[in-house]
C-alpha cells in the first residue's frame, strides 16, 4: 500500500507490521521486450533504504534484464523505474552516482593494479582526491586487500577479484549496491567471508543492497526481503517465512520450486537465441 505522505520530495511505503520506510527503488508495471519477446512483463515492487533484498529467479528469468534497467544499461519498454527518486532513463548520471554494481563478469583491468584500479573508479565517479585516498586504504582493508594493494590484478584468485570488485563499487559511497550473482564460483570461506563485509556495511553505512543468486540458503540466510521472478513475471515477494508459509515448504529452496516448477532451465548464452540475436546491438537499447 502507498502512503502519500510527502509524495513530491520522498515516496513511503507502509510495510506488513504498519512501520513506514522510505522507498530507495521502486518499480511499477515495468516491461521489457526483445522484439516480440517479453522478457520482463508487467512487475512492480519496491525495496526500502537500508534493506537487503534478493531477486531470486531461474536462468531465462528476467533477473539480468531488470537490473540492466535499474542500473542505466538498458531502457524499459513500459513502466515506471525509480532509483533513490531519479528515473534511470531520464536521469542517468543522478542514478549512476546512487549506486554501485558488482557484476557477473568481472570488469577489472587485470594490467592495473588493485590501488590502480580503485584510483581509476575514483576519477570516473569525481572522487576529489584527499577523500579517494583515504576510501581506498580504507576500503582496501575492509576487503582485506590493502597488503596486496600494489600487486597486479591479473596475480589475483577468483575471490580476491570479486572482493576488489565489492571495494571498487563502494568507493563512491552509493547508497544502493547491486549483485549479480557476487558469490558465482567462490568457495564457502570466501563467500561467507564477503557476505560478512556486506551485512557490516548495510548495518554501519545503511546500503541498501539488491542482490541475485543461486545459492538459495544464501538468500535464506542473508535476505530480509525476497522475490521471485520467473518467465518475466514476480511470483512471489515477502520474508524468508512469509514464503515458506505461503507454499507451505520446509526451506526456501522447496518454496522456490514450488513457486517456479523443477524443469530445468536452458540457459540460451544469456539470452541470445537465434531468432533474437540479430536485434541485439549489445548496448542500451
Ligand atoms: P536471467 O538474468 O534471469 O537469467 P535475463 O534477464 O538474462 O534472465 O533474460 C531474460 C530473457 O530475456 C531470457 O529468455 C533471455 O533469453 C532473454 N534475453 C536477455 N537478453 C536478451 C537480448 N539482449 N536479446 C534478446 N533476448 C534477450
Amino acid at each position: 500500500m502507498w502512503v502519500p505522505i510527502l509524495p513530491c520530495i520522498c515516496r513511503w511505503q507502509k510495510n506488513d507490521c504498519g512501520f513506514i520506510f522510505m522507498e530507495i527503488i521502486r518499480i511499477k508495471n515495468l516491461t521489457k521486450k526483445y522484439d516480440d519477446f517479453v522478457a520482463v512483463d508487467n512487475i512492480s515492487f519496491s525495496v526500502s533504504k537500508g534493506e537487503i533484498f534478493a531477486f531470486l529467479g531461474p536462468n531465462g528469468a528476467g533477473k539480468s534484464t531488470t537490473i540492466k534497467m535499474l542500473t542505466t544499461l538498458l531502457n524499459p519498454t513500459s513502466g515506471e523505474i525509480l532509483v533513490d527518486n531519479h528515473n534511470p532513463a531520464k536521469e542517468p548520471d543522478a542514478v549512476r552516482r546512487s549506486f554501485g554494481i558488482v557484476f557477473q563478469d568481472p570488469s577489472l583491468d587485470d594490467e592495473l593494479t588493485a590501488r590502480e584500479n580503485m584510483d581509476f573508479h575514483g576519477v570516473l565517479y569525481d572522487v576529489p582526491d584527499k577523500i579517494r585516498k583515504e576510501r581506498v586504504q580504507q576500503l582496501l582493508g575492509f576487503v582485506e586487500l590493502w597488503e596486496r594493494r600494489n600487486n597486479l590484478v591479473r596475480e589475483f584468485s577468483g575471490g580476491m577479484k570479486r572482493r576488489l570488485e565489492i571495494a571498487r563499487g563502494l568507493l563512491h559511497h552509493p547508497k544502493v549496491l547491486f549483485l549479480d550473482e557476487p558469490t558465482l564460483g567462490l568457495d564457502p570461506q570466501t563467500r561467507n567471508h564477503m557476505w560478512s563485509y556486506l551485512r557490516n556495511l548495510n548495518q554501519t553505512e545503511g546500503t541498501t543492497i539488491f542482490f541475485t543468486t543461486h545459492y538459495l540458503e544464501e538468500a535464506e540466510r542473508i535476505a530480509q526481503r525476497i522475490a521471485i521472478i520467473d518467465h518475466g513475471k514476480i511470483v512471489a515477494i515477502g520474508t524468508v517465512a512469509e514464503l515458506k508459509n505461503q507454499t507451505n515448504a520446509a526451506s526456501l529452496e522447496k518454496a522456490f520450486l514450488k513457486l517456479t516448477g523443477s524443469e530445468i532451465r536452458e540457459e540460451l548464452g544469456k539470452g541470445y537465441g537465434s531468432a533474437r540475436m540479430h536485434a541485439w546491438h549489445g548496448g542500451r537499447r
